[in-house]
Protein backbone atom coordinates (compact mmCIF):
# COMPACT_ATOMS: atom_id res chain seq x y z
CA UNK A 1 0.00 0.00 0.00
CA UNK A 2 1.51 3.62 -0.94
CA UNK A 3 1.71 6.10 2.33
CA UNK A 4 -1.06 8.30 0.57
CA UNK A 5 -3.66 5.15 0.54
CA UNK A 6 -2.76 4.57 4.34
CA UNK A 7 -3.44 8.23 5.25
CA UNK A 8 -6.62 8.24 3.05
CA UNK A 9 -7.99 5.00 4.43
CA UNK A 10 -6.95 6.46 8.29
CA UNK A 11 -8.85 9.48 7.17
CA UNK A 12 -11.90 8.74 6.03
CA UNK A 13 -12.44 6.35 9.08
CA UNK A 14 -12.42 9.49 11.02
CA UNK A 15 -12.58 13.08 9.09
CA UNK A 16 -16.10 14.42 7.80
CA UNK A 17 -14.14 16.91 5.38
CA UNK A 18 -15.49 20.40 4.41
CA UNK A 19 -17.95 21.14 1.09
CA UNK A 20 -17.54 17.68 0.19
CA UNK A 21 -19.77 14.75 -0.45
CA UNK A 22 -18.12 12.00 1.58
CA UNK A 23 -19.49 9.12 -1.01
CA UNK A 24 -17.05 10.97 -3.79
CA UNK A 25 -14.29 9.36 -2.33
CA UNK A 26 -15.57 5.77 -2.86
CA UNK A 27 -13.70 6.90 -6.48
CA UNK A 28 -12.15 10.24 -6.30
CA UNK A 29 -8.74 9.37 -4.06
CA UNK A 30 -8.60 11.83 -1.14
CA UNK A 31 -5.04 13.37 -1.63
CA UNK A 32 -2.82 13.40 2.06
CA UNK A 33 -0.66 16.35 1.97
CA UNK A 34 2.53 15.86 3.46
CA UNK A 35 4.71 18.98 3.06
CA UNK A 36 4.40 22.47 1.03
CA UNK A 37 6.67 25.33 -0.28
CA UNK A 38 5.88 28.43 -2.55
CA UNK A 39 2.97 27.25 -4.88
CA UNK A 40 4.07 23.63 -4.36
CA UNK A 41 1.94 21.10 -2.60
CA UNK A 42 3.55 17.61 -1.99
CA UNK A 43 1.81 14.35 -0.97
CA UNK A 44 3.23 11.51 1.32
CA UNK A 45 4.38 9.48 -2.18
CA UNK A 46 6.22 12.59 -2.96
CA UNK A 47 4.16 13.92 -6.30
CA UNK A 48 4.15 17.49 -6.44
CA UNK A 49 0.67 20.08 -7.11
CA UNK A 50 1.07 23.80 -8.07
CA UNK A 51 -1.72 25.47 -5.53
CA UNK A 52 -3.68 27.53 -8.19
CA UNK A 53 -6.57 28.28 -5.48
CA UNK A 54 -4.28 29.51 -3.22
CA UNK A 55 -5.88 26.63 -0.70
CA UNK A 56 -9.30 28.26 -0.73
CA UNK A 57 -8.14 31.56 -2.02
CA UNK A 58 -6.20 32.18 1.53
CA UNK A 59 -2.66 32.03 0.30
CA UNK A 60 -0.35 34.74 -1.02
CA UNK A 61 3.02 34.12 -0.40
CA UNK A 62 3.36 30.43 -0.59
CA UNK A 63 3.51 27.62 1.78
CA UNK A 64 6.20 27.80 4.53
CA UNK A 65 7.19 31.08 3.59
CA UNK A 66 10.26 31.61 5.47
CA UNK A 67 9.16 34.98 6.62
CA UNK A 68 6.08 34.59 7.98
CA UNK A 69 7.07 30.66 9.50
CA UNK A 70 10.25 32.93 11.62
CA UNK A 71 7.13 35.97 12.59
CA UNK A 72 5.09 33.03 14.09
CA UNK A 73 7.81 31.34 15.45
CA UNK A 74 9.15 34.38 17.54
CA UNK A 75 5.27 34.81 18.78
CA UNK A 76 4.88 31.50 20.23
CA UNK A 77 7.64 31.33 22.35
CA UNK A 78 6.57 34.93 23.74
CA UNK A 79 2.76 34.60 23.41
CA UNK A 80 0.53 32.12 21.86
CA UNK A 81 -2.75 33.16 23.45
CA UNK A 82 -4.68 35.95 25.76
CA UNK A 83 -8.03 36.58 26.14
CA UNK A 84 -8.54 40.18 25.17
CA UNK A 85 -11.65 41.06 26.59
CA UNK A 86 -9.87 43.50 29.43
CA UNK A 87 -6.54 42.49 27.84
CA UNK A 88 -4.46 43.04 25.23
CA UNK A 89 -1.16 42.41 23.27
CA UNK A 90 1.59 43.56 21.23
CA UNK A 91 0.35 42.31 18.13
CA UNK A 92 -3.03 42.75 18.15
CA UNK A 93 -2.26 46.73 18.77
CA UNK A 94 0.41 46.94 15.91
CA UNK A 95 -1.82 44.88 13.93
CA UNK A 96 -4.82 47.19 14.34
CA UNK A 97 -2.50 50.35 13.66
CA UNK A 98 -1.45 49.10 10.67
CA UNK A 99 -5.36 48.07 9.20
CA UNK A 100 -6.31 51.55 10.24
CA UNK A 101 -3.44 52.67 8.27
CA UNK A 102 -3.63 51.22 4.80
CA UNK A 103 -7.54 51.06 4.36
CA UNK A 104 -9.64 53.89 3.08
CA UNK A 105 -9.78 56.87 5.46
CA UNK A 106 -12.28 57.28 8.31
CA UNK A 107 -12.18 53.08 8.90
CA UNK A 108 -10.48 53.89 12.69
CA UNK A 109 -11.80 50.84 14.84
CA UNK A 110 -11.06 47.14 14.44
CA UNK A 111 -13.42 43.96 15.80
CA UNK A 112 -11.84 40.74 15.49
CA UNK A 113 -13.42 37.87 14.85
CA UNK A 114 -11.93 34.04 14.26
CA UNK A 115 -12.95 33.18 10.24
CA UNK A 116 -14.58 35.20 7.79
CA UNK A 117 -18.63 33.83 8.38
CA UNK A 118 -18.75 35.28 11.81
CA UNK A 119 -16.63 38.82 10.27
CA UNK A 120 -20.00 38.89 8.46
CA UNK A 121 -22.07 38.23 11.18
CA UNK A 122 -20.20 40.98 13.35
CA UNK A 123 -20.86 43.45 10.90
CA UNK A 124 -24.57 42.36 10.34
CA UNK A 125 -25.17 42.74 14.32
CA UNK A 126 -23.25 45.56 14.24
CA UNK A 127 -25.13 47.72 12.29
CA UNK A 128 -28.33 47.02 13.19
CA UNK A 129 -27.46 47.48 17.04
CA UNK A 130 -25.99 50.70 15.66
CA UNK A 131 -29.51 51.59 14.48
CA UNK A 132 -30.89 50.63 17.27
CA UNK A 133 -28.58 52.55 19.83
CA UNK A 134 -29.61 55.57 17.78
CA UNK A 135 -33.23 54.74 17.83
CA UNK A 136 -34.26 53.53 14.59
CA UNK A 137 -35.16 50.18 15.49
CA UNK A 138 -37.13 49.49 12.39
CA UNK A 139 -33.92 48.98 10.40
CA UNK A 140 -32.82 45.62 10.74
CA UNK A 141 -33.36 43.81 7.00
CA UNK A 142 -30.51 43.35 4.88
CA UNK A 143 -29.95 43.88 1.24
CA UNK A 144 -27.86 41.69 -0.68
CA UNK A 145 -26.76 40.75 -4.46
CA UNK A 146 -28.49 37.48 -6.52
CA UNK A 147 -25.72 35.09 -6.71
CA UNK A 148 -23.80 36.60 -3.84
CA UNK A 149 -21.34 34.65 -0.72
CA UNK A 150 -21.15 35.94 2.21
CA UNK A 151 -20.34 32.47 4.48
CA UNK A 152 -21.90 29.52 6.15
CA UNK A 153 -23.05 30.62 9.37
CA UNK A 154 -27.00 31.41 9.43
CA UNK A 155 -26.84 34.85 9.15
CA UNK A 156 -23.93 35.14 6.70
CA UNK A 157 -26.51 32.78 4.31
CA UNK A 158 -29.32 34.68 4.64
CA UNK A 159 -27.72 37.55 3.08
CA UNK A 160 -26.15 34.93 0.25
CA UNK A 161 -27.29 33.57 -2.80
CA UNK A 162 -25.75 30.78 -4.36
CA UNK A 163 -28.30 27.56 -3.64
CA UNK A 164 -26.21 25.12 -3.69
CA UNK A 165 -25.23 26.07 -0.30
CA UNK A 166 -28.06 27.82 1.27
CA UNK A 167 -31.14 26.29 -0.27
CA UNK A 168 -31.35 23.34 1.70
CA UNK A 169 -31.56 25.31 4.43
CA UNK A 170 -34.10 28.13 3.80
CA UNK A 171 -36.62 27.40 6.13
CA UNK A 172 -34.00 28.58 9.25
CA UNK A 173 -32.74 32.13 6.98
CA UNK A 174 -33.33 36.00 8.00
CA UNK A 175 -35.90 37.72 5.37
CA UNK A 176 -33.24 39.53 3.14
CA UNK A 177 -34.31 41.62 0.12
CA UNK A 178 -32.18 40.27 -2.72
CA UNK A 179 -31.68 42.54 -5.30
CA UNK A 180 -29.93 41.67 -9.83
CA UNK A 181 -26.32 41.47 -9.28
CA UNK A 182 -24.51 43.59 -11.37
CA UNK A 183 -22.41 40.27 -13.33
CA UNK A 184 -21.34 41.33 -16.77
CA UNK A 185 -21.03 38.16 -17.25
CA UNK A 186 -24.89 38.87 -18.94
CA UNK A 187 -24.25 41.73 -20.56
CA UNK A 188 -26.25 42.40 -23.49
CA UNK A 189 -23.64 42.11 -26.82
CA UNK A 190 -21.45 45.41 -27.59
CA UNK A 191 -22.69 46.51 -24.20
CA UNK A 192 -19.39 47.82 -21.49
CA UNK A 193 -18.66 46.69 -17.89
CA UNK A 194 -19.40 49.78 -16.91
CA UNK A 195 -22.56 50.48 -18.54
CA UNK A 196 -24.22 47.27 -17.96
CA UNK A 197 -22.94 47.77 -14.04
CA UNK A 198 -24.67 51.48 -14.40
CA UNK A 199 -27.43 49.85 -15.64
CA UNK A 200 -27.91 47.04 -13.18
CA UNK A 201 -27.73 49.72 -10.55
CA UNK A 202 -31.24 50.99 -10.95
CA UNK A 203 -32.58 48.28 -9.25
CA UNK A 204 -30.53 48.97 -6.44
CA UNK A 205 -31.80 52.48 -6.55
CA UNK A 206 -35.54 51.76 -6.96
CA UNK A 207 -34.74 48.70 -4.02
CA UNK A 208 -33.61 52.00 -1.59
CA UNK A 209 -36.33 54.39 -2.61
CA UNK A 210 -38.75 51.67 -1.54
CA UNK A 211 -37.82 50.19 1.65
CA UNK A 212 -34.48 52.58 3.14
CA UNK A 213 -36.74 52.83 6.01
CA UNK A 214 -36.26 48.89 7.18
CA UNK A 215 -32.99 49.08 6.12
CA UNK A 216 -30.10 48.70 7.59
CA UNK A 217 -27.23 47.37 5.55
CA UNK A 218 -26.76 46.91 2.05
CA UNK A 219 -23.86 43.98 1.71
CA UNK A 220 -21.44 43.40 -1.26
CA UNK A 221 -18.65 41.32 -2.31
CA UNK A 222 -16.49 44.02 -4.36
CA UNK A 223 -15.69 43.64 -7.83
CA UNK A 224 -16.02 39.69 -8.14
CA UNK A 225 -18.90 37.38 -6.95
CA UNK A 226 -16.47 34.33 -5.79
CA UNK A 227 -18.13 31.36 -4.75
CA UNK A 228 -20.86 32.41 -7.23
CA UNK A 229 -18.73 31.70 -10.08
CA UNK A 230 -15.82 34.19 -10.30
CA UNK A 231 -18.51 36.87 -11.47
CA UNK A 232 -17.40 40.19 -12.44
CA UNK A 233 -18.56 43.62 -12.30
CA UNK A 234 -17.11 47.32 -12.68
CA UNK A 235 -16.05 49.65 -9.94
CA UNK A 236 -18.84 51.97 -11.09
CA UNK A 237 -21.36 50.05 -9.27
CA UNK A 238 -20.03 50.88 -5.90
CA UNK A 239 -19.33 54.43 -6.37
CA UNK A 240 -23.25 54.65 -7.22
CA UNK A 241 -23.34 51.96 -4.26
CA UNK A 242 -21.65 54.79 -1.95
CA UNK A 243 -23.57 57.84 -3.23
CA UNK A 244 -27.06 55.99 -2.34
CA UNK A 245 -26.31 54.47 0.74
CA UNK A 246 -25.89 58.16 1.93
CA UNK A 247 -28.77 59.59 0.30
CA UNK A 248 -30.98 57.07 2.11
CA UNK A 249 -29.04 56.86 4.60
CA UNK A 250 -28.22 52.97 4.82
CA UNK A 251 -25.02 51.31 5.78
CA UNK A 252 -22.47 49.79 3.22
CA UNK A 253 -20.78 46.14 4.28
CA UNK A 254 -17.91 45.70 1.69
CA UNK A 255 -17.12 41.70 2.38
CA UNK A 256 -13.16 41.58 1.39
CA UNK A 257 -12.62 38.31 2.91
CA UNK A 258 -11.84 36.99 -0.70
CA UNK A 259 -11.01 39.87 -2.75
CA UNK A 260 -8.97 42.07 -0.45
CA UNK A 261 -5.20 41.72 -0.12
CA UNK A 262 -4.64 42.47 -3.59
CA UNK A 263 -6.85 40.03 -5.38
CA UNK A 264 -8.41 42.88 -7.55
CA UNK A 265 -5.26 44.72 -8.14
CA UNK A 266 -5.43 47.33 -5.62
CA UNK A 267 -4.65 46.15 -2.18
CA UNK A 268 -8.43 46.18 -1.13
CA UNK A 269 -11.19 46.72 -3.94
CA UNK A 270 -12.85 49.49 -2.59
CA UNK A 271 -10.09 51.61 -4.02
CA UNK A 272 -10.86 51.54 -7.32
CA UNK A 273 -14.11 53.09 -6.75
CA UNK A 274 -12.35 55.68 -4.70
CA UNK A 275 -14.82 54.93 -1.66
CA UNK A 276 -14.87 53.89 1.92
CA UNK A 277 -17.59 51.57 2.99
CA UNK A 278 -18.95 51.65 6.92
CA UNK A 279 -17.96 48.24 7.37
CA UNK A 280 -14.72 46.46 6.05
CA UNK A 281 -14.61 42.54 6.05
CA UNK A 282 -11.21 41.08 6.08
CA UNK A 283 -9.78 37.28 6.80
CA UNK A 284 -8.62 34.62 3.98
CA UNK A 285 -5.19 36.59 2.75
CA UNK A 286 -5.05 38.32 5.84
CA UNK A 287 -2.72 35.99 7.67
CA UNK A 288 -1.21 34.79 4.58
CA UNK A 289 -3.26 31.96 4.43
CA UNK A 290 -1.88 30.75 7.94
CA UNK A 291 -4.31 31.07 10.36
CA UNK A 292 -7.86 31.80 10.42
CA UNK A 293 -8.25 35.06 11.96
CA UNK A 294 -10.74 38.26 10.57
CA UNK A 295 -11.41 41.68 11.17
CA UNK A 296 -14.24 44.26 11.04
CA UNK A 297 -13.02 47.80 9.95
CA UNK A 298 -16.01 50.45 10.85
CA UNK A 299 -16.23 54.16 10.90
CA UNK A 300 -15.54 56.36 14.56
CA UNK A 301 -19.39 57.50 14.17
CA UNK A 302 -20.65 53.42 14.13
CA UNK A 303 -17.84 53.08 17.56
CA UNK A 304 -19.23 56.72 19.20
CA UNK A 305 -22.92 54.74 19.11
CA UNK A 306 -21.56 51.73 21.47
CA UNK A 307 -19.51 54.08 23.56
CA UNK A 308 -21.87 54.89 27.01
CA UNK A 309 -22.21 53.75 30.54
CA UNK A 310 -22.51 50.36 31.10
CA UNK A 311 -26.33 50.23 32.13
CA UNK A 312 -27.38 51.76 28.64
CA UNK A 313 -26.94 48.20 27.48
CA UNK A 314 -25.39 49.94 24.26
CA UNK A 315 -21.88 47.95 24.07
CA UNK A 316 -21.32 45.49 21.76
CA UNK A 317 -21.51 41.74 23.40
CA UNK A 318 -19.83 39.65 21.18
CA UNK A 319 -16.94 37.51 21.45
CA UNK A 320 -15.24 34.82 19.68
CA UNK A 321 -12.77 32.72 22.03
CA UNK A 322 -9.41 32.81 19.83
CA UNK A 323 -10.43 36.90 18.97
CA UNK A 324 -7.23 38.32 18.22
CA UNK A 325 -5.34 35.37 18.59
CA UNK A 326 -1.57 36.78 18.57
CA UNK A 327 0.05 34.29 16.91
CA UNK A 328 -2.46 34.93 13.71
CA UNK A 329 -1.88 38.91 14.10
CA UNK A 330 1.75 38.12 14.00
CA UNK A 331 1.11 36.16 10.78
CA UNK A 332 -0.79 39.02 9.41
CA UNK A 333 1.56 41.42 10.06
CA UNK A 334 4.63 39.73 8.77
CA UNK A 335 2.33 39.49 5.43
CA UNK A 336 1.69 43.43 5.78
CA UNK A 337 5.55 43.58 5.41
CA UNK A 338 6.00 41.16 2.66
CA UNK A 339 3.32 43.47 0.72
CA UNK A 340 5.56 46.76 1.63
CA UNK A 341 8.78 45.52 1.85
CA UNK A 342 8.10 43.54 -1.87
CA UNK A 343 6.10 46.23 -4.00
CA UNK A 344 3.92 43.28 -4.41
CA UNK A 345 0.83 45.28 -5.50
CA UNK A 346 2.93 46.63 -8.35
CA UNK A 347 4.70 43.63 -8.89
CA UNK A 348 1.61 41.92 -9.56
CA UNK A 349 0.67 43.94 -12.17
CA UNK A 350 3.37 42.13 -15.05
CA UNK A 351 1.84 38.49 -13.40
CA UNK A 352 -2.13 40.04 -13.91
CA UNK A 353 -1.36 40.67 -17.83
CA UNK A 354 0.56 37.34 -18.00
CA UNK A 355 -2.27 35.38 -16.94
CA UNK A 356 -4.27 37.41 -19.40
CA UNK A 357 -2.12 36.52 -22.05
CA UNK A 358 -2.12 32.84 -21.39
CA UNK A 359 -5.60 32.00 -21.26
CA UNK A 360 -6.65 34.58 -24.13
CA UNK A 361 -6.84 31.06 -26.58
CA UNK A 362 -9.32 29.81 -24.72
CA UNK A 363 -12.13 32.70 -25.42
CA UNK A 364 -12.24 30.97 -29.17
CA UNK A 365 -12.81 27.69 -27.85
CA UNK A 366 -16.44 26.10 -28.86
CA UNK A 367 -17.59 25.54 -25.09
CA UNK A 368 -16.40 28.51 -23.49
CA UNK A 369 -18.47 31.57 -23.38
CA UNK A 370 -16.28 34.08 -21.67
CA UNK A 371 -12.90 34.33 -20.45
CA UNK A 372 -13.07 37.51 -17.51
CA UNK A 373 -10.30 38.56 -15.63
CA UNK A 374 -10.58 41.42 -12.91
CA UNK A 375 -6.45 41.96 -11.20
CA UNK A 376 -5.01 38.10 -9.95
CA UNK A 377 -8.17 36.29 -10.75
CA UNK A 378 -9.24 34.78 -14.05
CA UNK A 379 -12.17 33.01 -14.76
CA UNK A 380 -13.02 30.88 -17.46
CA UNK A 381 -16.57 29.36 -18.10
CA UNK A 382 -17.33 26.56 -19.83
CA UNK A 383 -20.82 25.78 -21.51
CA UNK A 384 -23.00 23.65 -23.17
CA UNK A 385 -23.87 26.29 -25.72
CA UNK A 386 -21.46 29.33 -26.72
CA UNK A 387 -24.39 31.48 -28.39
CA UNK A 388 -27.14 31.16 -26.27
CA UNK A 389 -24.59 31.25 -22.66
CA UNK A 390 -26.40 28.06 -21.84
CA UNK A 391 -24.93 26.45 -18.78
CA UNK A 392 -24.10 22.81 -19.02
CA UNK A 393 -26.95 20.53 -16.31
CA UNK A 394 -25.16 20.95 -12.68
CA UNK A 395 -25.83 17.34 -12.35
CA UNK A 396 -22.84 16.66 -15.21
CA UNK A 397 -20.05 17.76 -12.74
CA UNK A 398 -18.02 18.73 -15.98
CA UNK A 399 -15.63 20.77 -13.79
CA UNK A 400 -14.87 17.85 -12.06
CA UNK A 401 -13.01 16.65 -14.76
CA UNK A 402 -10.88 19.36 -15.11
CA UNK A 403 -10.17 19.21 -11.41
CA UNK A 404 -8.93 15.82 -12.02
CA UNK A 405 -7.23 15.82 -15.12
CA UNK A 406 -5.36 18.83 -13.74
CA UNK A 407 -4.69 16.18 -10.44
CA UNK A 408 -2.61 13.64 -12.73
CA UNK A 409 -0.70 16.75 -14.59
CA UNK A 410 0.48 17.90 -10.97
CA UNK A 411 -1.86 21.10 -10.33
CA UNK A 412 -4.42 21.88 -7.65
CA UNK A 413 -7.51 23.86 -10.12
CA UNK A 414 -11.03 23.69 -8.40
CA UNK A 415 -13.57 24.12 -10.87
CA UNK A 416 -17.03 26.45 -9.47
CA UNK A 417 -19.26 24.20 -11.28
CA UNK A 418 -18.62 24.89 -14.72
CA UNK A 419 -15.80 27.89 -13.93
CA UNK A 420 -12.14 26.94 -14.34
CA UNK A 421 -10.20 29.58 -12.20
CA UNK A 422 -6.94 30.45 -11.35
CA UNK A 423 -6.02 32.84 -8.25
CA UNK A 424 -2.77 31.70 -7.62
CA UNK A 425 -0.29 32.95 -4.52
CA UNK A 426 1.31 36.32 -5.65
CA UNK A 427 4.85 33.96 -5.51
CA UNK A 428 3.78 32.06 -9.10
CA UNK A 429 6.29 32.64 -11.99
CA UNK A 430 5.37 33.43 -15.28
CA UNK A 431 6.58 29.97 -16.33
CA UNK A 432 4.08 28.34 -13.76
CA UNK A 433 1.07 30.10 -15.68
CA UNK A 434 1.89 28.94 -18.32
CA UNK A 435 2.17 25.60 -17.00
CA UNK A 436 -1.35 26.37 -15.69
CA UNK A 437 -3.07 27.07 -18.99
CA UNK A 438 -1.38 24.19 -20.39
CA UNK A 439 -3.37 22.58 -18.12
CA UNK A 440 -6.26 24.10 -17.87
CA UNK A 441 -6.69 24.08 -21.67
CA UNK A 442 -6.38 19.80 -21.80
CA UNK A 443 -8.83 19.74 -18.64
CA UNK A 444 -11.50 22.02 -20.63
CA UNK A 445 -11.05 19.96 -23.66
CA UNK A 446 -11.62 16.80 -21.71
CA UNK A 447 -14.44 18.05 -20.13
CA UNK A 448 -16.04 19.79 -22.82
CA UNK A 449 -15.40 16.72 -25.02
CA UNK A 450 -17.23 13.87 -22.66
CA UNK A 451 -20.65 12.53 -22.50
CA UNK A 452 -21.42 12.59 -18.96
CA UNK A 453 -24.06 10.11 -17.69
CA UNK A 454 -25.97 12.59 -14.88
CA UNK A 455 -26.69 10.86 -11.68
CA UNK A 456 -30.65 12.01 -10.85
CA UNK A 457 -30.48 14.34 -8.12
CA UNK A 458 -32.15 13.59 -4.49
CA UNK A 459 -36.16 14.61 -4.86
CA UNK A 460 -36.07 15.82 -1.01
CA UNK A 461 -34.38 18.64 -2.24
CA UNK A 462 -36.25 20.17 -5.45
CA UNK A 463 -34.67 23.41 -5.31
CA UNK A 464 -31.37 22.95 -6.27
CA UNK A 465 -30.04 25.31 -9.33
CA UNK A 466 -26.76 25.44 -10.59
CA UNK A 467 -24.11 26.82 -8.30
CA UNK A 468 -22.35 28.35 -11.65
C1 LIG B 1 -14.77 32.62 2.14
C2 LIG B 1 -15.70 33.75 2.19
C3 LIG B 1 -16.44 34.03 3.35
C4 LIG B 1 -16.45 33.14 4.56
O1 LIG B 1 -15.21 33.02 5.18
P1 LIG B 1 -14.91 31.71 6.05
O2 LIG B 1 -13.61 32.00 6.71
O3 LIG B 1 -14.82 30.58 5.07
O4 LIG B 1 -16.02 31.54 7.01
C5 LIG B 1 -17.26 35.14 3.33
N1 LIG B 1 -17.31 35.95 2.27
C6 LIG B 1 -16.62 35.72 1.15
C7 LIG B 1 -16.73 36.67 0.00
C8 LIG B 1 -15.81 34.60 1.06
O5 LIG B 1 -15.16 34.33 -0.08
Amino acid sequence: MSLNDHWMQRDLKVVWHPCTQMKDHESLPLIPIKRGEGVWLEDFDGKRYLDAVSSWWVNVFGHANPRINQRIKDQVDQLEHVILAGFSHQPVIELSERLVQITPEGLDHVFYADNGSSCIEVALKMSFHYWLNIGKPDKKRFVTLSNSYHGETIAAMSVGDVGLFTDTYKALLLDTIKVPSPDCYYRPEGVSWEEHSRTMFQHMEQTLAEHSHEIAAVIVEPLIQGAGGMRMYHPIYLKLLREACDRYDVHLIHDEIAVGFGRTGSLFACEQAGIRPDFLCLSKALTGGYLPLAACLTTHKVYQAFYDDYPTLRAFLHSHSYTGNPLACAAALATLDIFEQDNVIEANKALATHMGRACAHLADHAHVAEVRQTGMAIAIEMVQDKATKTAYPWQERRGMQVYQHALSRGALLRPLGSVVYFLPPYVITPEQIDFLAEVATEGIEIATRSRVSVATGNPNYPGFRDPG
